[in-house]
């Protein structure tokens, strides 16, 4: 009988996250994700088949992965979607399953998600203002967003994360009304502070805006209490003026939290990333179109290949080191 071995790293931590990209492809063009020109899209036969998604998925779930979130570029353009939810849904492990997308298709596909095993869904939305909404990210589609927002609360999706992104001089006057709007609408809202994950390059360490400024943004109006301890989750959650209703703050630059990374990803073309901000990957594509192999060797190759990349991770993505420099792939690319 073989011994169950868990996706540990050198340092200790057991990975149960897998964040699998779609495809890189979107239909908005967010600034601080994508140029508004970007042409630079992966060749099609180089995406993986859902078939071939799928045996990593189920390799990755019986070696202690237990959460898939379904990412991209826009994930809910990729048309078997559904399907996909459906199969990983139907695995022998049943991870818990979540989409991060920007809500423009969720009107038509929160409700078939929903009853194809989806439970949870992260939409991105950083402005309430229709234009601003345009001009950030170069499609007039704010009144899709709020549209899919509501069709996610009533199919169930809930709660419904909201990701907002703070940008200075841009949107950074929003932030209190995104938070009433959350209250309101019930929605569970999260701030992320902006990642040097760009396709242009823009991302200024200077003009960020740092956790720190948006929580005492946030307590200009409401006392903000943390709630218990957040384990692997990225946000620190905060209880709004004692209430059970939270707000987060994603301090993945100004106070990383690597020390407590379960996650690992899988790009649309196959590649394995250990972080966001890994500079290498590890190829999955070339294992799972090795003619040579039988269907039992391709299983135990994508396992010593998960291994490996888990093996190689380090500590912390060096953001805040001198010597950083940001990946090659856009956010759009790697699967946010
Ligand atoms: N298209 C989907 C969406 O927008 O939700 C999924 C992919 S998107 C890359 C995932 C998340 O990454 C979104 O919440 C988006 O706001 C965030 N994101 C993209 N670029 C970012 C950056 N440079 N810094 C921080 N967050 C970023
Ligand atoms: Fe598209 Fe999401 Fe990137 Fe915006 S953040 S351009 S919606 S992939």
């Amino acid at each position: 009988m073989s011994t169950f071995l868990p996706l540990a790293d050198t340092y200790g931590r057991v990975h149960r996250d897998l964040r699998v990209s779609l495809t890189d492809r979107c239909n908005l063009r967010c600034t601080y994700c994508m140029p508004s020109d970007f042409a630079d899209w992966l060749p099609s036969e180089t995406l993986l088949t859902t078939d071939e998604l799928m045996l990593v998925i189920e390799v990755a779930t019986s070696l202690g992965i237990t959460g898939v979130r379904l990412t991209g570029g826009e994930p809910t353009l990729r048309p078997d979607i559904v399907d996909i939810v459906r199969r990983i849904n139907e695995l022998p492990a049943r991870p818990e399953i979540s989409v991060t997308t920007n809500g423009i298709r969720l009107v038509d596909l929160a409700q078939p998600l929903r009853d194809a095993g989806l439970k949870r869904v992260n939409v991105s939305l950083d402005t309430l203002d229709r234009d601003r909404f345009k001009a950030l990210t170069y499609r007039d589609r704010f009144d899709d967003v709020i549209a899919g927002l509501r069709a996610a609360v009533a199919a169930g999706l809930t709660p419904v994360k909201v990701n907002a992104v703070l940008m200075r001089g841009v949107n950074d006057d929003e932030a209190i009304t995104l938070v009433q709007r959350a209250i309101d609408e019930g929605w569970r809202l999260r701030f992320i502070e902006q990642m040097p994950l760009d396709a242009g390059g823009q991302w200024s360490r200077g003009e960020m805006i740092k956790a720190d400024e948006i929580f005492t943004m946030l307590s200009e109006k409401w006392t903000l209490t943390p709630v218990a301890s957040r384990g692997s989750a990225p946000a620190e959650e905060f209880s709004i003026d004692g209430s059970d209703v939270t707000v987060g703050i994603i301090a993945s630059v100004s106070k990383p939290f690597c020390a407590a990374c379960d996650r690992l990803r899988l790009t649309a073309d196959g590649q394995l990333r250990n972080c966001l901000f890994a500079r290498d990957e590890l190829d999955l594509r070339v294992a799972l179109r090795d003619e040579s192999l039988s269907e039992d060797e391709r299983r135990a190759e994508v396992e010593r290949r998960l291994r490996l990349v888990v093996a190689d991770k380090l500590p912390g993505h060096g953001i805040n080191d001198p010597s950083f420099i940001q990946p090659a792939r856009p956010m759009s690319a790697i699967g946010g």
